[in-house]
């Protein structure tokens, strides 16, 4: 799939319903294309409250990512943001519908793939306009307790990403990659979230992590992980940039910069979100020209050309 130059929606809607991590409870997702460029929104159903995904709207932000408005909460977005984001769909209505005003989404298998197969199942569809990116014209960075994340221009979108837990199972791993759908799909989107053993009893006695299960999250004991296999050796950092990408959604549009976190989670990933939108001189507009995509095969020339638009 070349880099899109038109902004895409899905081609079918799609329904996946399922239980929350935290609070176990039943929620039920439906992806409605958009018929123009309206950016991502979501919709709960209950309220009729719309909520468009940026980082207006982020919430408390702990172990989740969170929008607010309204009095509406929605919780653990970010692995459907993350599928969205990786594949390229960035014009969608997405209606909630669970119990309440506070929903969770479904966890699933606790990565991005039931996500990523459904859209790859729907196929993904062009609409008339030009595809706008947030290109990244000096760097920008949040630091808080030894903790850092930074971003910086490049032409595409490119992540690096340490971790660093004390825990030897789990310890030190760091990936870099260029983020396209192809990468996304075979490299990130199957990355499951995971967890410490020892965080297990601490989380249940603050009512998290409530429908959690090897069956939906990767468990770290002092002796390795307690499931059974992993789907990536490193499994944990390729999930940590799955989370990146579906945090920064919240910058409303798709980023062209390199971003580098170390030992980040969502609350840093939305705080780069919100540093790099208000430092204005930092970023610009630009537009992906149908000119900039050639009809070779060569993968380096999918990247389309950018120019900066008024
Ligand atoms: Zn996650």
């Amino acid at each position: 799939m070349p880099r899109a130059t038109t902004p895409q929606t899905l081609a079918r809607e799609i329904t996946i319903s399922g239980h929350g991590l935290h609070g176990a409870r039943p929620s039920s997702v439906r992806l409605v294309p958009a018929v123009k460029p309206t950016g991502l929104v979501f919709k709960h159903l209950g309220s009729g409250v719309e909520i468009p995904v940026s980082s207006d709207f982020a919430g408390d932000i702990q172990l989740a990512t969170t929008l607010v408005k309204d009095g509406v909460r929605l919780q653990t977005i970010e692995h459907l943001l993350s599928a969205l984001v990786g594949l390229e769909v960035e014009h969608l209505l997405i209606e909630i519908e669970g119990e309440g005003t506070d929903i969770e989404l479904p966890i699933l298998d606790g990565s991005a793939r039931p996500w990523m197969e459904a859209i790859l199942e729907a196929g993904v569809r062009g609409l008339d306009g030009t595809r706008r990116f947030i290109k990244v014209l000096r760097p920008v960075e949040v630091e808080r307790g030894g903790k850092h994340i930074r971003v910086s221009p490049y032409d595409g979108l490119r992540v690096r990403y340490t971790i660093d837990f004390a825990v030897t199972s789990l310890g030190r791993q760091s990936r870099e990659m260029t983020i396209t759908p192809e990468k996304y799909r075979a490299e990130v989107g199957a990355a499951r979230t995971f967890c410490l053993e020892q965080e297990i009893e601490w989380m249940r006695s603050n009512g998290l992590a409530l429908g959690g299960s090897l069956d939906n999250a990767v468990v770290y004991g002092a002796e390795g992980p307690l499931n059974e296999s992993l789907r990536f050796h490193d499994e944990a950092v390729r999930h940590k940039i799955l989370d990146l990408l579906g945090d920064i959604a919240l910058l409303g549009a798709p980023l062209l910069g390199l971003i580098e976190a170390h030992a980040a989670g969502h609350a840093l990933h939305v705080d780069l979100v919100k540093a790099l939108l208000a430092e204005r001189s930092a970023w610009t507009w630009a537009e992906a020209t149908e000119a900039a995509i050639p009809h070779a095969k060569t993968p380096a020339l999918f990247r389309p050309t950018l120019v900066a638009s008024t």
